[in-house]
């Protein structure tokens, strides 16, 4: 049977310390770090991750405020707010909020966001400086994937490690975290599957991260005996919540497995006020 990983007792952790560094740059600096969410529309999934940020913000001694945005907003509007909150010094990080309607990019868009204010790390320079094993700013799930692995202190040198799902802000950022920690990483994508090869890969993985977004798509009797679980896959199945791995099956075999929900999820809204307070301080050090 394995072992729950739960994340709430982590990113409990992770907000005493960032309460207490808010507490001291405001003592220091006479201001509150502040976080600025850009947001389009209503979507209701979005609201709700505003509403919980701006909940745990408060909670911590952050600042947050919210610009709400039309669904018509112009890609030169998005981008002249993004540079006036560049240039607000008192603003600390931007955030940007998804999905953005399918006539703005939000990878372009992303490259006017100042590197210094980008909490999420997912502008190319913060993930370029992963490549370049010199982290800086981090995205927060894959992140809070490498907390989650720390919590157990497990030594991750020459380990299988095999990800499923090969996404920018997740899959890709995990799998250079994991080979910076010297990790033998496997990333397996919709292309391994379809070549029918992603049983092959789970089977040998002692640490295994899934990244999908399809409920039960890791099958529990494919997981390696004594391996390492992380189910980083949030799926609405009627009224439950479940993740991307059998969670019944997959529990007799691991050692240690992340529940959803419960596991990877909680931790994320820790780390994005953690990141926050990391390029507060990166600016008033006047690096950008
Ligand atoms: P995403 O951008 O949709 O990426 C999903 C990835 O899975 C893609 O790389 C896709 O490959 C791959 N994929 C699709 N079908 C596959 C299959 N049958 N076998 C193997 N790979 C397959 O999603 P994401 O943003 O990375 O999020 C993934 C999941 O994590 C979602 O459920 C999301 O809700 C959850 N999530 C949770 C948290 C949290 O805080 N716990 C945070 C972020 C995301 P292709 O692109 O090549 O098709």
């Amino acid at each position: 049977m394995a072992e729950l990983l739960q994340g709430k007792p982590i990113a409990d952790k992770i907000k005493q310390t960032v309460a207490k560094d808010a507490q001291n740059f405001k003592n220091q600096y006479g201001i509150a770090p502040l976080l600025c969410a850009v947001q389009l529309g209503n979507n209701h999934a979005a609201q709700l991750y505003i509403k919980a940020q701006k909940k745990t913000a408060e909670q911590l001694g952050i600042s947050y405020r919210v610009y709400n945005l039309s669904l018509q907003t112009t890609h030169n509007q998005v981008v002249e707010l993004i540079k006036q909150l560049n240039h607000e010094k008192n603003v600390h990080g931007i955030i940007l909020g998804c999905p953005l309607p399918k006539h703005l990019n939000v990878e372009k868009i992303i490259c006017y966001i100042n590197p210094c204010k980008d909490v999420e790390g997912i502008h190319p320079e913060n993930l370029g400086n992963i490549v370049l094993a010199n982290e800086a700013v981090i995205p927060c799930t894959a992140c809070a994937v490498m907390e989650i692995l720390q919590s157990i202190n497990i030594d991750l040198y020459g380990k299988e490690a095999v990800i499923v799902g090969h996404s920018k802000i997740v899959g890709k950022p995990l799998a250079l975290l994991l080979l910076n920690k010297f990790a033998t990483t496997t990333v397996c994508h919709i292309a391994t599957a379809k070549q029918g090869m992603l049983i092959e890969h789970i089977k040998r993985a002692e640490i295994l991260l899934v990244a999908v977004g399809k409920p039960n798509l890791v099958r529990g009797i494919w997981i390696k005996q004594g391996a390492v679980v992380v189910d980083i896959g949030i799926n609405r199945v009627g009224n439950k919540v479940i993740g991307d791995v059998e969670f019944e099956e997959a529990f007799k075999r691991a050692a240690f497995i992340t529940p959803v929900p419960g596991g990877v999820g909680p931790l994320t809204v820790a780390i994005l006020m953690r990141n926050l307070l990391k390029t507060a301080k990166m600016q008033s050090i006047g690096k950008k």
